[in-house]
């Protein structure tokens, strides 16, 4: 927290706030319990499954906690993801936008949503590809769901500073304020570039085993 302060105070023109999303993947409940007592109160987890097994009892202690899905989320896991997340941060194909809106209709409730944008153009990583990602939008919100803002995960081991500047920018062209961007690794930079979400794991809770990565 105290970082995160300090690169809002050095940054030109920082997001109104910066939340900051906890990656609690592969931490056990007894080490989520440590930052919940530690104050924190927002996570982010990549698996809906391992989400569905760690989270049910935090949530009845802590009724503020809330939840970030930042993994892939396949069409038939729709239905346990809206049930479970405050906000889905990776909304990144049509199929999936189609699903989200028809568990919406079922459930009567869809999160805020992020659209997840491929901004290094990796084959391997999800993620809309940048030229499609204005489509993806307009798709989204001729189903009437609500997407708040853009998400990306830049290339391991580049600057990410470009990448961010081009979410900025491309939330900007279409209208929406809210940045999810920023890790461990280079969370500083992500705020100066205006990040509203940072997600933050190993700087936090340690390293996780490289299997799990
Ligand atoms: C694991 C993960 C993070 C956190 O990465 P750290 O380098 O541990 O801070 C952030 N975003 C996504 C999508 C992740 O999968």
């Amino acid at each position: 927290m105290a970082r995160i302060a300090a690169a809002r105070k050095a940054a030109f023109h920082p997001a109104p706030f910066t939340h900051l999303v906890a990656v609690s993947k592969t931490v056990d409940e007894a080490g989520i319990s440590k930052a919940l007592e530690a104050g924190q109160r927002l996570f982010g987890e990549n698996r809906v499954q391992e989400v569905q097994g760690k989270f049910p009892a935090l949530k009845s202690e802590y009724p503020d906690l809330q939840l970030h899905l930042i993994g892939p989320l396949q069409s038939n896991k729709v239905k346990d993801a809206l049930a479970l997340f405050d906000v889905i941060q990776t909304l990144d194909r049509p199929k999936l936008a189609q699903a989200l809106a028809t568990g919406r209709d079922q459930s009567g409730f869809c999160p805020p949503l992020f659209v997840q944008v491929n901004t290094g153009e990796e084959p391997q990583k999800a993620g809309v590809m940048p030229g499609e990602a204005a489509e993806l939008i307009a798709l989204a919100r001729k189903l009437e769901l609500p997407v708040i803002g853009l998400m990306c995960i830049p290339p391991a081991g580049q600057d990410g500073a470009p990448h961010f500047g081009f979410l900025q920018k491309l939330a900007r062209d279409n209208g929406l304020d809210q940045l999810s961007m920023g890790m461990s690794g280079d969370f500083e930079m992500a705020i100066r570039f205006g990040a509203t979400h940072v997600r933050v794991g190993t700087a936090i809770f340690g390293a996780r085993e490289i299997s799990a990565l």
